[in-house]
C-alpha cells in the first residue's frame, strides 16, 4: 500500500485541480490520497468526484497555526465541514490571507516591484491565496527564476523584505478544533527550517499530545535522517502515530506525489480514530 496523506491542489498553492490531482495520485500507483489544502475544504467536492477506482481519498486540511513567534503547520483529516466553529476559522484565516497578500503587494510595489493585485490573485484564481501565488507573479515578472527563489530575504521568506505575518491559530487550540469535529491532528514537517524547532522547546510537542494531537509528520521532504530518526523517538516517546507525505504542490515544487509515504497500520489508526467523515472510495 503506497499512502501520501498530505498533498496540496489549486484550493490553494498546489498547480493540479483537485480532480488533476486525485487523477495523479491514480497514475502515480497511490492507494490512499489525503487533499490537505491550506485553510480550506473548497477542493473536497471536486476531488471526491473524481476519485480513480483503485484510489482511496481522505478529505483533510492543512490548517494555519503559530506559537511563540514561529509558523506551525497541523494536519487535519476527516473532520465534519459543518461544525461551526472550525468551519468560522478556516473562513477567518481565508479571509485574512486576501489582506496578507495585498500588504505583501504593496510591500513589492514600494520595493519597485511592478507586482499588481491583479496578478496574484489571478495566480490563485480561486483558491485560498498564499506566498506562492506572489511568487508566481514575481516569476512571471521575472523577477525571480522559479517560485522557490522568491522564498529569500530579499523577497518573501519569512525574514524577508516584503513578508506580512498572517492570521494563524494557537496549535493547541487548533487541535480542540480538529477533534471537537470529529477529525484528526498530525503535527505537519516539525523540522522544516522554517517551522517550529522541537528541539528547542521539547514540551511543545508534549503539550500538544496532551489536548489530543494524534501523530507528527516524521517522513517528509523537508527533513534529513537525522530529523526523522529525532521524531520517531519523540512520537514513541509519546505514543503519537507517525506519518510520511510528499507535500506535494504541482509544479509549485520540486516533489513528487509519492515521495514520502504512511505505514498502513498509522493509517489505519489514524482512520480508526476519526468520527467526522468517511474515507471515500474503495
Ligand atoms: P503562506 O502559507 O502563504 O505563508 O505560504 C507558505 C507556503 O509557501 C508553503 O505551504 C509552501 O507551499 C510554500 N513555500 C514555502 N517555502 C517555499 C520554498 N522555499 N519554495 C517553494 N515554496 C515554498
Ligand atoms: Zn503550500
Ligand atoms: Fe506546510
Ligand atoms: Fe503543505
Amino acid at each position: 500500500m503506497r499512502i501520501d496523506l498530505h498533498t496540496h491542489s489549486t484550493a490553494s498553492d498546489g498547480t493540479d485541480r483537485p480532480a488533476e490531482l486525485v487523477a495523479n495520485a491514480g497514475a502515480a500507483g497511490l492507494d490512499v490520497l489525503a487533499i490537505t489544502d491550506h485553510d480550506t475544504v473548497a477542493g473536497w467536492d471536486e476531488a471526491s468526484a473524481a476519485v480513480p477506482p483503485t484510489v482511496s481519498l481522505v478529505r483533510g486540511a492543512e490548517i494555519s497555526c503559530a506559537a511563540h513567534g514561529r509558523s506551525i503547520h497541523l494536519l487535519a483529516y476527516l473532520f465534519d465541514p459543518d461544525e461551526p466553529t472550525f468551519a468560522e476559522e478556516r473562513r477567518k484565516l481565508a479571509t485574512d490571507r486576501v489582506r496578507r497578500a495585498r500588504a505583501m503587494v504593496a510591500k513589492l510595489q514600494e520595493l519597485g516591484v511592478p507586482v499588481t493585485w491583479d496578478r496574484v490573485r489571478r495566480a490563485a484564481d480561486e483558491g485560498t491565496i498564499g506566498r506562492p501565488h506572489i511568487a508566481q507573479a514575481l516569476v512571471e515578472l521575472g523577477v525571480v527564476p522559479d517560485v522557490s527563489s522568491a522564498f529569500t530575504p530579499e523577497w518573501i521568506a519569512r525574514d524577508g523584505r516584503a513578508y506580512v505575518e498572517k492570521y494563524a491559530l494557537d496549535p493547541g487550540y487548533a487541535i480542540r478544533l480538529v477533534t471537537g469535529a470529529g477529525g484528526v491532528a498530525v503535527l505537519a514537517h516539525p523540522m522544516s527550517s522554517a517551522r517550529v524547532p522541537v528541539r528547542r522547546d521539547e514540551q511543545l510537542v508534549e503539550r500538544l499530545a496532551e489536548v489530543g494531537l494524534a501523530g507528527v509528520e516524521v517522513d517528509h521532504p523537508d527533513h534529513d535522517d537525522e530529523a526523522r530518526r529525532y521524531l520517531r523517538e519523540v512520537a514513541s516517546e509519546l505514543g503519537l502515530l507517525v506519518t510520511g507525505s510528499s507535500d506535494y504542490h504541482g509544479a509549485n515544487k520540486p516533489t513528487r506525489l509519492g515521495a514520502n509515504t504512511t505505514d498502513p497500520d498509522a493509517y489505519g489508526a489514524l482512520v480508526d480514530r476519526a468520527t467526522g467523515l468517511e474515507v471515500v472510495g474503495r
